[in-house]
């Protein structure tokens, strides 16, 4: 009964933290319109959290340079089970025009898993709710396989 209670609670209300790495902080703009009311990403209820410690999904924006490849790491082992990351971005994803700098050590998903990617240099806020939309539905997915 208490699992079922988590398993609901955790579809119905995300806590994301939000994880800019680097890049030029479009991205950050976006997700940060997402939570407006004309987006609405909270009728979803999603929360922003400050500590991974509180967090289902890790969304993470910007590029993974040397400085915060390690922190990364350490956010994501912090994190508890189960988790999600979500790649927001371009730059998440391969570095975009970032991937032949001296400090790129990217991409994400060979620093830590990676569950949902959303390509945009920026991507829309459209776009963010739509994955994570489906990251909620892979959520259930994962769930039923427990
Ligand atoms: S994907 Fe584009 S908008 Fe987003 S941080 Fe990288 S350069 Fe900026």
């Amino acid at each position: 009964m208490l699992d079922t209670l988590r398993k609901f609670a955790r579809k119905k209300s995300p806590w994301i933290m939000h994880l800019p790495c680097g890049g030029c902080n479009g991205c950050d703009i976006e997700v940060v319109a997402a939570l407006t009311p004309k987006y609405d990403a909270e009728r979803f209820g999603v929360l922003q959290r400050g500590t991974p410690r509180h967090a289902d999904i890790l969304m993470v924006t910007g590029i993974v340079t040397a400085q915060v490849k390690d922190r990364l790491k350490r956010i994501y082992d912090l994190t508890p089970d189960p988790k999600y990351v979500f790649a927001f971005g371009s730059c998440a994803i391969d570095g975009d025009i970032f991937n032949e700098g001296y400090a790129f050590k990217g991409p994400l998903d060979q620093v830590i898993p990676v569950d949902i990617y959303v390509p945009g240099c920026p991507p829309r806020p459209e776009a963010l709710i739509d994955g994570l939309v489906k990251l909620l539905n892979k959520i259930d997915l994962k769930q039923s396989i427990e």
